[in-house]
């Protein structure tokens, strides 16, 4: 019996991305985990990573060329995760290691060698003398691949490794260098860069880009080998952006001075605590739901988890929605538990990702934040994760591997017999079906800690306005005048899918759209621009509109900076800070603009889904909501859920101290059951009406939801694809999987039907959380794979929205 490698090889098509056994050399020390150089088919060897290492028969199998890792990337607990993404999710093996590790270790490790001086070589060969003579002529470290190309050579990786092993040469990892970059230019994809046509050379930095999402201008040249140059020309092309780096607080800044001492606990508090705490000492593993109004200080709960974790030699998990939020709770974490404290999230630069990422792997960091990914986080003995506002759609992944951070979570604390704790104000559905039918822990806290009550809340009806208007009704803009006499701070949200002003002709009411998505462009004041919000695609206003030619183009609709406009001519002594993608794109903007508004520089906020969630200001008395309309009727089983969440949340947002806080929701539908629960923060009841409405129409937690997507750039194509795999798919059920209870819709054009050039199509499959409808899926997508040409076709285990 010999030890043989199965290896998942880099760049397989999908339906040849299977294990591949190889023979491992008798001397070589490789364990599962590692990444290695394998033959393969006919081309140039390739990376591979050695998912398992089994025993049997290696006669006739090639053999394992060279170990690119002398320690594994992976431990059992993360081969075990990359099994379950690429099983689970439809994905790569590839595609699943890019979500395991930090987008800098996913790119083939560069070796750089470089002649050690001083020594005398003897007994070399005429290739050996070669190698040696370039590298001793050489400043700095060489690649394998640049040697043999200066040298005109096919490979020289037998040359180099005599030559290591007479101690002439010596080879370093090109990757694990710092890269320093005090300026900081970002750059990063654009929506069009599919559309460019590129040389090797671009291509390189496209891929690091799509691996990375962003990087600095610098980490780029290094790590992808080509100069500025390349990046520029790319710019130009229009197929990435420049922009400066957003700065969250690293935790390598200096520590903040005072410290904070665990809170006492009030009685509601301490009786969730205790409730969690006894689900962390079950060692089976368990899931929990925190389920706590806006201010009921359910961070004081986790933090007082945190520190029983941390007592018994655990590490922490604590995962939020989105990046914005992530400064506020570094700084309070920090402040208790100082340079332990790590942060993961894509705003960070790759060098800063990998800094960060060591510290945990090396357990330097035992308290980890961070968004999404960093569930992967390869903390050891993990005892705890957290997961804050744990119903936002955030913590679903939308391209693949299309995790879900919560499903990621629950197979962790399984496998390290630890807790998850789910928390929210308002929990999803599914989460508080689980609770209700025992299969979580639930811990509530039903008050606001301390003085502070909940706020009173009053729905505007814009029908009855007497002058019609689409901005800021009477009412609202009385309460805004008595803040203001008053030197209470306002909250205004405007709601995401409303806020902008669209362009379109006077004469013929055509809509100016995006040349590449069916949706129409968004007017932005701030550069004088038209902007797609789907795939980044950018133009000048037109000076007459490109169908009939008339010269007159109009705005509707309402954008944050009409609003503002608005704001500035009824109130101009108001002193009005503004956030929005436009304004919180420029370095540390987040932070500045919060901090400013915290220290009572502004008199109102107004902005996006980002004033929304998770902010603690006292001074704030008034929050006004602008544009729920379009949120409540988009077509997405959610969307009760969703304006739900949003308005408690924002509504959360003030009254959180001794001033008593009220809010108002303007909206065209004052009827609504789902604004009147809201209204009333009724939690509970309006879990009722809408678990009813998810058992009578079939929705998850009933079932579970997954989706085939189909794109293509070519409408009918696209559409006659969709369809045949309807027709196949039935054929499959029928035949190999008949017990298997399936609903099957569609095909039906995505939300938005083309974007970034590509038409969208969707199937939906209602069925159970089986092996069997997982195998019958996959079946699918390998049929799809081979059959089809001219689409791509996805699966995504759990659908959310397409
Ligand atoms: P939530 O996350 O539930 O919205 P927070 O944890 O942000 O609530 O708490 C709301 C406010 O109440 C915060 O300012 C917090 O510092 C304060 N608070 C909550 N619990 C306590 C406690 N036990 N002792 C002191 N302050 C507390
Ligand atoms: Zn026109
Ligand atoms: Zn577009």
């Amino acid at each position: 019996m010999a030890r043989i490698a199965c290896v998942a090889v880099e760049k397989a098509l999908c339906r040849f991305d299977r294990l591949y056994s190889y023979q491992i050399p008798t001397d070589m020390p490789l364990q599962a985990g590692c990444r290695v150089l394998v033959p393969f088919g006919r081309g140039r060897d390739r990376m591979g990573l050695v998912v398992e290492i089994a025993e049997g028969d290696d006669a006739g199998l090639k053999s394992v060329r060279r170990m690119a890792d002398s320690e594994p990337l992976l431990n059992a607990e993360g081969l075990m995760l990359l099994r379950r993404l690429r099983e689970d999710t439809f994905c790569t093996w590839f595609e699943a290691l890019s979500v395991l590790l930090p987008a800098g270790y996913g790119i083939r490790p560069k070796i750089g060698w470089s002649a050690v001086r001083g020594t005398e070589p003897d007994n070399l060969t005429g290739r050996e003398s070669e190698v040696y003579a370039l590298l001793l002529s050489r400043r700095a470290p060489a690649s394998a691949e640049e040697i043999a190309d200066a040298l005109g050579l096919a490979d020289c990786s037998g040359a180099l490794e005599e030559l290591a092993a007479a101690g002439l040469v010596k080879s370093d990892e090109l990757l694990v260098r710092r890269v320093r970059d005090a300026a900081m230019k970002m750059v990063r994809l654009t929506g069009d860069y599919q559309r460019v046509k590129t040389t090797p050379r671009q291509r390189a930095v496209i891929e690091l880009l799509e691996q990375a999402g962003c990087a600095s201008v610098r980490e780029v040249c290094y790590f992808s080998g080509v100069g500025k140059s390349v990046v520029d020309r790319l710019e130009k092309a229009g197929a990435v952006e420049y922009y400066e780096e957003e700065i969250f607080r690293s935790p390598l800044s200096p520590a903040p001075v005072q410290e904070e001492p665990p809170a006492v606990l009030s009685p509601e508090q301490a009786a969730a605590f205790e409730t969690l705490a006894r689900g962390m000492d079950d060692p089976e593993g368990r899931t929990a739901l925190l389920y706590g109004v806006t201010g009921s200080g359910k961070t004081q709960v986790f933090m007082a988890l945190m520190d029983k974790a941390l007592a018994a030699g655990q590490g922490v998990l604590v995962m939020v929605p989105e990046i914005a939020l992530t400064p506020q709770l570094v700084d309070r974490f920090r402040r208790r538990y100082g340079r332990q404290v790590a942060v993961l999230h894509s705003g960070l630069s790759l060098s800063q990702r990998l800094d960060e990422y060591k510290r945990v792997r090396q357990g330097l960091a035992r308290v980890v934040i961070g968004t999404r990914s960093a569930v992967f986080a390869p903390v050891e003995k993990l005892g705890l994760i957290v997961i804050d506002e744990e119903q936002e759609h955030t913590y679903k992944s939308e391209a693949a591997p299309r995790y879900d951070a919560r499903q990621i979570a629950q197979l962790r604390t399984r496998w390290n017999r630890g807790l998850l704790v789910l928390s929210s104000a308002t929990p999803s559905v599914e989460s508080y079906y689980r609770a209700q039918k025992g299969e979580y822990i639930l811990a509530v806290l039903a008050e606001r800690f301390g003085q502070a009550k909940l706020p009173d809340v009053t729905i505007l009806d814009m029908s009855a306005q007497e002058i019609p208007c689409e901005g800021l009704s009477l009412e609202l803009c009385q309460e805004i005048y008595y803040n203001l006499q008053n030197r209470e701070q306002t909250i205004l949200l405007m709601n995401r899918r409303g806020y902008s002003t669209q362009a379109a002709c006077i004469s013929c009411h055509t809509p100016l759209e995006c040349p590449n998505c069916s949706i129409s462009m968004k007017y932005h004041a701030a550069n004088g621009r038209l902007m797609c919000h789907y795939c980044g695609h950018s133009e000048p206003l037109p000076k007459t509109c490109p169908r009939c030619g008339s010269a007159f183009l109009r705005y509707t609709g309402l954008g944050t900076q009409k609003v503002e406009q608005e704001l500035a001519e009824r109130f101009p002594q108001a002193r009005i800070l503004r956030m929005d993608m436009d304004t919180t794109l420029r370095k540390d903007a987040h932070q500045k603009m919060l901090a400013a508004f915290a220290a009572g520089e502004y008199d109102i906020l107004l902005g996006t889904q980002m004033v929304a969630k998770g902010l603690d200001f006292p001074g704030v008395t008034l929050v006004g909501v602008l544009g729920v309309d379009q949120m409540l009727y988009s077509d997405d089983f959610r969307s009760f859920e969703r304006t739900f969440s949003l308005l408690t949340q924002v509504v959360g947002r003030c009254g959180r101290d001794i001033l008593p806080g009220r809010a108002f929701i303007q909206t065209w539908s004052p009827e609504n059951p789902i604004l009147r629960l809201a209204a009333a923060q009724k939690y509970d009841d309006f879990y009722r009406e809408e678990i009813q409405s998810r058992k009578i129409h079939l929705y998850p937690p009933f079932c579970r939801m997954s989706c085939i997507g189909v794109t293509g750039e070519d409408q009918q194509k696209t559409l006659a694809a969709a369809k045949a795999i309807a027709v196949h798919f039935s054929g499959l059920l029928r035949e190999s999987y008949p017990a298997l209870p399936v609903r099957l819709l569609g095909p039906s054009p995505g939300a938005v039907l083309r974007i970034a050039g590509r038409y969208r199509y969707k199937l939906l499959m209602k069925t159970s959380r089986s092996p069997d409808a997982r195998r019958a899926l996959w079946a699918l997508l390998l049929w799809a794979q081979e059959n089809l040409s001219g689409v791509s076709v996805f699966i995504d285990p759990d659908y959310d929205s397409f």
